[in-house]
């Protein structure tokens, strides 16, 4: 693990490895710990982790696992010898899936941090709605999270939104890692529940995910500092 103190994930979301490091080659690992997500683990798989983690940065492995319990257990395993440090499962793979995947890293003697990811922050009430889910969706992310803990798992990864409600029913060791993260004037994209770096954190964010704002900015490393002082 780095000696990283930084609050901010960069997403790298790109579709090869080469526009990858050709844009994480701008930024210094002082400055934010990176994501890689499904699609550049699909096209460039284990490689471009290490890459990362060789460059001094610390990754986190963003997966979703919803799988039964004995498929995403064999795939936390796989992970956890990455040397990544941070990864997650989709709550709604239930209590067991959960379980069984922190008895997993605990085996292991990992210190890898183990999120489960509640509602999506590109999905509504409305959305809800339609799948037949007619809790609020702050309920919704409400039980998650609780299962989450019972569970084992470190901390979810949610809408800055409901950071208020966590910070105050979880333990204060509970990690709250919140994406859909948008400066005032840059585009909502397809993301919904959208919140301002500062504003994430002071709603109880441990961790931001800021994916486009960056990755798309004409300048990254200066918009990159912008949200590291904004928050500071
Ligand atoms: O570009 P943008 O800032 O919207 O990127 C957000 C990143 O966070 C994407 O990689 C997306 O997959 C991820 N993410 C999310 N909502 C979640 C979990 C992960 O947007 N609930």
């Amino acid at each position: 693990m780095s000696n990283c103190i930084s609050k901010v994930i960069v997403a790298l979301d790109y579709s090869d490895a080469e526009s990858a490091l050709v844009f994480v080659d701008k930024l210094e690992p002082s400055l934010c710990r990176l994501k890689v997500g499904k699609e550049l683990f699909t096209r460039e798989g284990p490689p471009i982790v290490s890459d990362l983690i060789r460059r001094g940065f610390d990754v986190f492995l963003d997966l979703k696992f919803h799988d039964i319990p004995n498929t995403v257990v064999r795939a936390i395993a796989a992970v956890a010898d990455m040397g990544v440090w941070m990864t997650n499962v989709h709550t709604l793979g239930g209590r067991r899936m959960m379980e069984a995947a922190r008895e997993e890293i605990d085996r292991k003697g990992s210190k890898i941090i183990l999120l489960g990811v509640t509602i999506l922050t590109s999905i509504e009430q409305s959305d809800l709605c339609e799948f037949g889910m007619q809790k609020s969706l702050m309920a919704q992310v409400r039980n998650l999270s609780a299962a989450a803990e019972m569970s084992g798992l470190h901390g979810v990864v949610c809408s800055a939104m409901e950071g208020p409600l966590l910070r105050n029913e979880r333990k204060d060791s509970f990690v709250l890692v919140t994406p859909g993260i948008r400066l005032s004037n840059s585009p909502k994209d397809d993301q919904r529940r959208v919140v301002t770096p500062i504003d994430a954190i002071k709603s109880g964010s441990d961790f931001i995910v800021i994916g486009r704002p960056v990755t798309q900015s004409a300048t990254p490393a200066a918009t990159l500092r912008e949200i590291v002082q904004s928050i500071a």
